[in-house]
């Protein structure tokens, strides 16, 4: 079996994060489409999972990497922003974070220090926050 999969994945692309994005995007749209009740658009997340195969056992490797590429250049920026509210929730009870008022940078300090200057690391801006 183990083989078999070797043997049927050799020579083509194989799983990326564009396919990952398929499936997602392809579940929740299945969803909403059943909700709102538009059957006649059943078929649009079996298209996208029908994407989704055809990339993985494409051979055209680098034409795959180039439109995974394409696709990470917009979703990284929003991938940086999810997990940093996921750190953010996750550390609300030991840290303050606050703007710095120079460069927007989000800074985690943490709580109960009193009043502290605090020193951007990006830019270099000193100002005093409540902690
Ligand atoms: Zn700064």
């Amino acid at each position: 079996m183990r083989n078999f999969l070797i043997n049927l994945m050799r020579g083509r692309y194989g799983p990326d994060n564009l396919g990952t994005a398929l499936i997602f995007i392809s579940l929740i749209l299945s969803l909403i489409l059943r909700v709102l009740g538009l059957g006649m658009l059943a078929a649009l997340p079996y298209a996208l999972l029908a994407l989704m195969i055809f990339r993985m056992f494409s051979r055209n490797i680098t034409a795959r990497r180039r439109e995974n590429d394409r696709f990470l250049r917009y979703y990284a920026p929003i991938r940086t922003k999810i997990k940093n509210r996921v750190a953010r929730l996750r550390d609300r009870k030991t840290h303050k974070f606050f703007t710095c008022p120079g460069c927007r940078k989000t800074l985690r300090v943490p709580r109960g220090r009193g009043a502290l200057q605090i020193t951007c690391p990006r830019c270099g801006e000193r100002f005093v926050r409540k902690t």
